[in-house]
């Protein structure tokens, strides 16, 4: 997939519209749209980076804005646990990178 199929960065460029929570130079912040767990917000890098398995060396900041982001929002909405994860392979369904942060209902490891 290219960047100007890919959903991420049409919502990036406002193509879609989509209410943020927040956004920086480097990153848009949503709530997924399908959400599995109370709190369930996605942190997307502005930056068209396939995935987890794709990262390469000038992602560098990007990796850090996303978890300082992470720790920002939780810090902010007085999470006591929440969880950041990442999809690949099958497991991914958009192939943009991007950070998955769960909190506020018992979270199950499941069954791979
Ligand atoms: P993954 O399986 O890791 O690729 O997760 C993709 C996530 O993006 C899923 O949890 C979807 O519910 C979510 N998602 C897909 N489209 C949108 C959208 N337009 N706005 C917010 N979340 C979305
Ligand atoms: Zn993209």
């Amino acid at each position: 997939m290219t960047s100007k199929q890919c959903i991420f960065c049409k919502i990036v460029k406002g193509e879609i519209k989509s209410k943020l929570i927040a956004e920086s130079d480097r990153l848009i912040v949503l709530n997924d749209i399908n959400p599995v767990a109370k709190v369930h917000i996605l942190i997307v890098p502005k930056k068209h980076i396939e995935s987890v398995s794709t990262v390469s060396a000038g992602d560098g900041e990007d990796l850090v804005e996303m978890f300082k982001e992470a720790a920002d929002i939780a810090s902010k909405q007085k999470l006591s646990a929440y969880r950041l994860s990442f999809n690949a392979g099958n497991y991914q369904h958009v192939p943009h990178l991007h950070m998955h942060l769960l909190a506020g209902s018992k979270i199950q490891w499941s069954k791979l």
